[in-house]
């Protein structure tokens, strides 16, 4: 007879067959939790893979905008409220053309987890929409945030669901979904995180993702009495998280190789220093350029474009580290196999989901240290949430005071993964240490507060 969690799988495949990145996701979560499912039938008994699954409420709205030349568009606006069973939603939102509702609950139900590890009170939710603000004005930019927050603004709340950003959602449109949220709801309160400091944002929170990242990894190396300090890097992505994450590589004395965009990735073989990372964020956050004027800038440096092949020659470099902070599965078999044989120490996950399941397998048996993304990204909802405690104190930390709580969460949730995973006989795994650390805080909370 098959296991509960396989039945479990079965069931939400049956439900849900349209949707992969889901359906991956909530595999990979109930086939490493098996051994806690066998100690405790009670998450059988009272359905608790079924329920945990299911997301407590979908929302899903119109987003009607006018372009600057006066042409209207629609597009889809979402928000899945994955789980409340330990504090308010909370959780990103997506602008992307890729967004669709099986891609959200992907996103939600890692969310839930990753939440969980952090130890603050929050549930799990994520959101967005398929606009794909490239080659958009600012002011076109504007028109759908406001027309977006005008489908949402009815269903979140800083005691009920509080969005932050994600690809495509950084400080300039949290600043207009702020501002029409409040005009709407005639409230100012911390409704929305990742907000400017001048405005109820915290100090560390653009950093929060990256940082946690490289301390997690920084963590992990400490395992085997190694640090991240004169080691070379490969970092994928050049948004958000990719970006601080090399600047606190370089403040630890690492040495990034290579960054990238959808468009392909340079590398730079003599390093991505504090210089010609403030480039690159010039380039990304002001001029909203490609990655490739980066090698025009620096000549040493290669650019490659992207070839859209089954493996990525980024993942070819030889590198030491790998934090691989771009996008779901963009390291899969032949990418692991390229980072293996090039004797890759530690791979981070700082994007959501970026290795695929064969990735992951090749990692494990190489013994290579693997960071799984809801503990080793877990920084940026972590800030996240000391914001909305600076936001209901009416307080604002120090920079210092916030970066030490996001040291310390870090260092407590690889403690807790790595003591999960010691427990139940997997030690070394820090997936499994995640998947089950994360999980019976909010199974367990779901069983105290009854079948709702
Ligand atoms: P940004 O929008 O700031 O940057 C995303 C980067 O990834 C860009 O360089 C982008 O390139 C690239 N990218 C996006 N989609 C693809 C794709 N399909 N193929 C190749 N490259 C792609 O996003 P963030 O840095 O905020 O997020 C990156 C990852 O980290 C995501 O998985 C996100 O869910 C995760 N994350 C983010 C957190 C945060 O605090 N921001 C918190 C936890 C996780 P281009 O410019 O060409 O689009």
């Amino acid at each position: 007879m098959s296991s509960y969690a396989e039945r479990a799988v079965a069931a939400v495949e049956e439900r849900n067959p349209h949707e992969p990145e889901f359906l991956q996701a909530v595999r990979e979560v109930y086939t490493s939790i098996e051994p806690v499912l066998r100690e405790k039938p009670v998450y059988e008994s009272e359905q608790i893979l079924e329920r945990i699954a299911e997301p407590e409420r979908v929302i899903m709205f119109r987003v009607p905008w006018v372009d600057d030349a006066g042409g209207v568009h629609v597009n889809r606006g979402f928000r899945v409220q994955m789980n409340s069973a330990i504090g308010p939603y909370k959780g990103g939102l997506r602008f992307h053309p890729s967004v669709y509702l099986g891609l959200l609950k992907f996103l939600a139900f890692e969310q839930v987890f990753k939440n969980s590890l952090t130890t603050l009170p929050i549930g799990g939710a994520k959101g967005g929409s398929n606009f794909d603000p490239k080659g958009r004005s600012d002011a076109e930019v504007r028109r759908f945030c406001q027309s977006f927050m005008a489908g949402l603004y009815s269903h979140i709340g800083q005691f009920t669901d509080v969005p932050a950003g994600d690809i495509g959602v950084g400080t300039r449109e949290i600043g207009y979904l702020f501002g029409q949220y409040k005009r709407l709801t005639n409230e100012f309160s911390g409704a929305l995180t990742g907000k400017g400091f001048g405005w109820g944002g915290s100090l560390i929170r653009p950093e929060a993702t990256g940082y946690g990242a490289v301390y997690f990894a920084e963590e992990m190396l400490g395992t085997r009495g190694d640090g991240v300090e004169g080691k070379t890097c490969l970092v994928s992505g050049s948004g958000n998280v990719a970006q601080y994450t090399v600047e606190k590589l370089n403040q630890l004395g690492a040495k990034t190789l290579t960054m990238s965009d959808s468009s392909g990735f340079v590398f730079d073989p003599d390093g991505i220093d504090a210089e010609k990372l403030a480039f690159v964020m010039e380039l990304k956050n002001v001029r909203r350029a490609r990655i490739a004027a980066y090698a025009d800038k620096y000549p040493r440096a290669i650019y490659t474009p992207s070839s859209g092949g089954d493996a990525n020659p980024l993942w070819a470099v030889p590198g030491d580290l790998a934090f691989p902070s771009a996008t779901q599965n963009e390291i899969g078999g032949k990418d692991a196999a390229n980072l293996i044989g090039n004797r890759v120490i530690a791979v981070t996950e700082g994007a959501n989901m970026p290795t695929t399941p064969d990735g992951i397998e090749l990692f494990r048996s190489a013994d290579v240290l693997f960071g799984p993304a809801k503990a080793a990204n877990a920084g940026g909802v972590t800030v996240s949430a000391l914001e909305m405690v600076q936001d209901s104190m009416r307080v604002q930390w120090e920079r210092g005071e916030v970066d030490e709580r996001l040291r310390n969460i870090m260092r407590n949730i690889h403690s807790s993964v790595r003591d999960a995973a010691e427990r139940y006989g997997h030690s070394g795994d820090y997936l499994v240490g995640a998947n089950i650390a994360g999980f019976v805080k909010v199974a367990d909370a779901m069983l105290d507060e009854a079948v709702v």
